[in-house]
């Protein structure tokens, strides 16, 4: 049994049967039925059915917002965001099945054209930190290529992906097309991992899980996207806008309690421009509001579990013997509670510098010049996300140029859109989801050479 839990309050929220090897074989073999039909369905009609699904997501929006206040911690304005969000994906996945085309290739004696086919039923293995628009990211464009798709929530955010399972039913879309599988990575998750009867995971968690699953992946030579963590940089060069980069800054690492694949959570600053930063900084840290999430003015709830909340105060604690920091307020418990907290003065290479904490805490590192600014947004192993500003545009494109990560913004904080592709460098991740060609990712290319000269090789 999986318990959820309120992690503003730690009140048990809902108990969850979790999933055995035995459900997932069961889930694999009702998916694979459903999958059959899907793929020769005509596209208009799975078009058709997608949107419907986006409309009866679109009617729940409040209801599943709520739900993932309470599973997930989550302030209710992103949550309602995270709702509309899965509605969106799936809009955008019904527009991209009939421009789903092969290609036609000029050969000579013939004619050769390309088939983009169904892999088949794809596992989907899902994080708690954005449990609905996430499980969407790959489930929307999966179904939308004709596949099936067994969505494996995290263990302690199982609620809205079982809601979204029945939505779909209410949808019309076939029974078993789309199942959700609570359980536990290492049981239900790696069942997945290790069926041969799924032809592709979509993973998205921590780049420890990752790589293993990449190692048993490559048993079965599976398809496989990776969707890993991050340790972002925030560069401030001194001929920024600092007072606009000083106000961004606080909540592109404390949204969703900072713990965002994405966050900016080095923030590092032209050494002249230091000092002026810093008196900008700390008073934008102290007046984030932290608090219960399910009122409307709450910009940063609490972390998602105990154990989370320890590593981060580890981490804060460890720092603390060598650095300084910038504290705002948080709530006393119940609930997993941790102040907005920047730390400044500490080592480079320090473990809060360089590993990610998934929690509300960004350190400030100065840098001499542009080289040194490429030089240490490139210092980690991660490569999803990074945020330039500067008022000059060529320093703006020379740096996107040299930051070595997937998704970059300039004089913003924007990493994720569904009609832009994102995905990580370096052991960040592996593939693209999202974007253009979002569906491609759950294809595979078949190339078919008919002759027009008779039997020949
Ligand atoms: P996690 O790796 O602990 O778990 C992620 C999922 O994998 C969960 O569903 C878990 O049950 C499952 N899992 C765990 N062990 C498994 C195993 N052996 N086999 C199969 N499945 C297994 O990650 P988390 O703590 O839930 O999420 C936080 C991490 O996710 C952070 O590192 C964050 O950066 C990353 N993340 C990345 C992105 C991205 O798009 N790059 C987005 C969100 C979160």
């Amino acid at each position: 049994m999986l318990q959820v839990l309120n992690p503003a309050t730690e009140e048990p929220v809902a108990t969850v049967p979790a999933a055995t090897p035995a459900d997932v074989d069961a889930a694999v073999a009702r998916a694979t039925a459903a999958q059959r039909g899907w793929a020769a369905a005509a596209p208009a009609d799975r078009a058709r059915l997608l949107r419907r699904f986006a409309a009866v997501v679109d009617d729940h929006v409040e209801e599943l917002a709520r739900l993932e206040v309470t599973e997930a911690g989550h302030t209710i304005g992103n949550a309602r965001w995270e709702a509309g969000n899965v509605r969106d994906l799936l809009d955008f996945a019904a527009g991209g099945v009939e421009r789903l085309n092969g290609r036609q290739i000029p050969v000579a004696g013939g004619l050769d054209v390309t088939l983009l086919e169904p892999l088949g039923v794809v596992g989907v293995i899902a994080p708690w930190n954005f449990p609905m628009p996430i499980a969407a990211w790959a489930t929307a464009p999966a179904l939308a290529a004709g596949n099936a798709v067994l969505l494996k929530p995290a263990e302690t955010t199982p609620l809205t992906a079982l809601r979204l399972a029945e939505l779909a039913l209410e949808a019309g879309l076939p029974e078993g097309l789309f199942q959700v599988l609570p359980g536990t990575g290492p049981v239900a998750g790696n069942a997945l991992v290790e069926h041969p009867g799924i032809a592709k995971i979509v993973f998205t968690g921590s780049t420890r899980v990752g790589k293993g699953i990449m190692a048993k992946c490559a048993d079965q030579v599976k398809r496989l996207t990776l969707e890993l963590g991050g340790k972002s940089p925030n560069i401030v060069f001194a001929d920024a806008d600092l007072e606009a980069a000083a106000a961004a800054a606080p909540m592109s690492f404390l949204d969703n309690s900072g713990q965002d694949c994405c966050a900016r959570t080095r923030i590092l600053v032209q050494r002249s421009a230091y000092d002026r930063f810093l008196e900008l900084l700390t008073p934008a840290i102290e007046e984030i509001v932290v608090g219960d999430p399910a009122d409307e003015r709450t910009q940063m709830g609490p972390l998602i579990s105990r154990a989370q909340l320890d590593r981060v105060r580890s981490y804060v604690t460890d720092a603390a013997e060598h650095a300084a920091d910038i504290r705002g307020k948080a709530p006393e418990g119940p609930g997993f509670w941790f102040p907005p907290t920047v730390l400044t003065g500490v080592a480079e290479d320090a473990p809060c510098a360089v590993e990610e904490i998934f929690g509300p805490v960004a350190v400030v590192l100065p840098f001499e010049d542009e080289a040194d600014a490429i030089r240490l947004a490139n210092a980690t192993e991660y490569g999803l996300s990074g945020s330039i500003w500067t008022r000059d545009v060529g320093r703006a494109l020379r740096a996107s140029r040299a930051v070595r990560a997937g998704n970059l913004s300039v004089n913003s904080h924007s990493s994720v859109r569904y009609w832009t592709p994102f995905g990580g460098y370096r052991q960040s991740g592996l593939g693209r989801e999202l974007g253009p060609d979002a569906l491609t990712a759950f294809t595979e290319t078949k190339n078919v050479f008919i002759s027009t000269e008779g039997p020949a090789l």
